[in-house]
């Protein structure tokens, strides 16, 4: 039993496992894993160290310190910060060995600029906008900024890259669109020796839409996806649990309303449990009165509103005592509360109720030892 109130368990050989088959998968093709937001909240470092013992090829990130992060712990795979950069982080950029992307003319000249008088380069990956409209050129441009960055001696062209709107429904008119609009615009390139990329993990999962050299699988490496993977595929799991612990037990009467604003008032007797845990770990208050935890083995209901650091369960007449672990999100004897089914009940996605779980629930990395203890 470990000392803490609340946590996070990650099961790094289901993550091993995981990413073998996606690699097996990919064939030819690179693997990218994108790891911003911690990771999807599994803690970035351990992902990342254990990305790079099973040889994915790349990482992603969002932001220069996440980039710099990852380089002071040693991690040396190529890693792609996303997005568009400042002036101001050109310097660390290039210091820290980080790829980074030209979204513009303007920004290929702001590294040429800075570079100037410098005998070191940038490594750089061309974003084209083939409908996302968030960051990139548009494809007629992009061929400007291609020019300009396979003329320069500042900047060594790593890679190409565009991002799909609608992967996520795979039979979505755009997502062929934009595909086309890429492949046109690779076509018109030399693109040997460079990454061509542009599938997410849903386009991945769809043969028509997971085209280049490499592709950026982010939530499926994490075993999550809302899509019908291929029999290849169907051993990809999550590995995420979000466990707490029984703090505190009582017996209320009928009538008796539960937290802030009583928003749960007991229709009968009835024995409520408290969890140390609450929306300041990241569980979402809009889960109040809507969500389940498992205790032993059985289901139960959240009751009351969320408090920052605690939370109630209406166990009815069944069995719990103070230190009993929970499950919040997860698999507890033959019982699971799915990441999906939270999101669910929250109204998002799983990607946002993964980023809310912050560094006050400590992560727990189980390695192989746990299997030997079955
Ligand atoms: C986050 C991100 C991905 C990964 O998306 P998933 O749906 O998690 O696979 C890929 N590409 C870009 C540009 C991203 O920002």
């Amino acid at each position: 039993m470990n000392q803490y109130r609340s946590w996070i368990e990650i099961d790094l050989e289901q993550f091993r496992k995981n990413i073998q088959l996606i690699k097996a998968f990919l064939g030819q093709k690179k693997y990218c894993l994108p790891i911003k937001g911690n990771a999807y909240g599994h803690g970035l470092v351990r992902i990342a160290k254990t990305a790079e013992e099973e040889s994915v090829d790349y990482l992603a990130v969002a932001t220069l310190c996440e980039g710099v992060l990852l380089r002071n712990k040693g991690i040396r795979l190529p890693i792609l910060v996303l997005g568009s950069f400042q002036k101001e982080e050109i310097q660390d950029l290039i210091e820290h060995d980080l790829e980074f992307t030209i979204s513009s003319q303007y920004k290929a000249r702001l590294v040429e600029n800075h570079l100037f008088k410098k005998s070191r380069k940038a490594k750089v990956h061309l974003k084209i906008d083939t409908g996302m409209r968030r960051v990139g050129a548009v494809p007629e441009t992009a061929l400007e900024i291609y020019e300009s960055i396979i003329t320069s001696s500042k900047m060594e062209l790593r890679g190409i890259y565009s991002h799909y709107a609608n992967a996520d429904v795979s039979s979505h008119p755009f997502n062929q669109f934009q595909k086309e609009a890429f492949s046109d615009f690779i076509n018109k390139i030399n693109s040997d020796s460079i990454c061509i990329h542009i599938a997410n993990s849903s386009a991945f999962l769809d043969p028509a839409l997971n085209i280049g050299s490499m592709a950026r699988v982010g939530m499926l490496s994490f075993g999550i996806t809302h899509l019908e993977k291929p029999d290849s595929l169907k051993n990809i799991t999550s590995f995420f649990t979000l466990k707490s612990r029984v703090s505190y037990f009582k017996v209320i009467q009928k009538g008796e309303g539960v937290s802030y604003g009583h928003t749960y008032v007991a229709r009968k007797a009835t024995r409520i449990v408290t969890l140390p845990i609450g929306y300041g770990d990241g569980y979402l208050r809009c889960l109040s009165n809507k969500s389940y935890v498992l205790i032993r083995g059985q289901k139960y209901p959240v009751v009351g509103t969320i408090c920052m650091d605690q939370m109630m369960v209406d166990i009815g007449d069944g069995e719990a005592y103070v230190g009993d672990e929970v499950v919040l999100i997860g698999k507890q004897k033959d019982k699971v509360i799915s990441l999906e089914e939270i999101a669910h009940l929250a109204n998002t996605i799983p990607y946002e109720i993964l980023c809310h779980f912050n560094e006050r629930l400590p992560r727990i990395y189980l390695e192989s030892q746990k299997l030997a203890f079955g």
